[in-house]
């Protein structure tokens, strides 16, 4: 009996470390603890975005680097370009094709889910995994929030009135430049 609970007990904090270190809840955490709600996985969107933020018109993915291949440089189909790996997409030696192919449709579809978002009005941002890692975190989640704000004000935005004239207007900063 100890045993089973201590064994499921470590289970337990294993599934909860993991989750808590995936990519997505790093996103979720860091918009919750900021004030940002949102909803989950919206299953009628293009894409199904990680996260939807309807105040924002913002719908958010969170991409793995290897999967949807950021900043890797695949090769054009028949073609004899080489394939340049990035620092966090790394295609393996082996089946190097079959991967090629698979993670070119990932970007295709990628491409065209947010092509078809944003002529529904809604704006599209991608995290990357990397960007994610202890190290960026912060800075990340900050430029983050600084989109999503900017996002907000562009929308709610009154119309931009011009100056009001002041006939006198050249007279005055002229004066004021002559006491200069
Ligand atoms: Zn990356």
């Amino acid at each position: 009996m100890d045993k089973l609970s201590t064994e499921q007990r470590h289970k337990n904090m294993a599934a909860i470390h993991s989750k808590d270190t995936k990519p997505e809840w790093i996103v979720r955490r860091g918009l919750w603890s900021r004030g940002f709600r949102y909803r989950l996985n919206s299953p009628k969107l293009p894409g199904h975005p990680d996260l939807v933020l309807r105040k924002y018109r913002t719908c958010i993915f969170v991409n793995g680097c290897f999967w949807h291949g950021h900043n890797v440089a695949l090769p054009q189909v028949n073609s004899e370009q080489l394939l340049v790996n990035s620092e966090c997409c790394k295609i393996p030696k082996t089946r190097r094709e079959f991967w090629v192919a698979k993670i070119r449709r990932n970007q295709e579809r990628d491409v065209e889910e947010q092509k078809r978002l944003a002529e529904m009005g809604w704006h599209s941002i991608t995290i990357w995994e990397c960007e994610l890692k202890p190290s960026k975190r912060e800075e990340t989640l900050k430029s983050l929030v600084y989109t999503l704000n900017k996002i907000w004000l562009e929308d709610h935005q009154a119309v931009v009135k011009a100056y009001p004239k002041l006939e006198e207007e050249n007279g005055l900063l002229k004066a004021a430049e002559d006491k200069m």
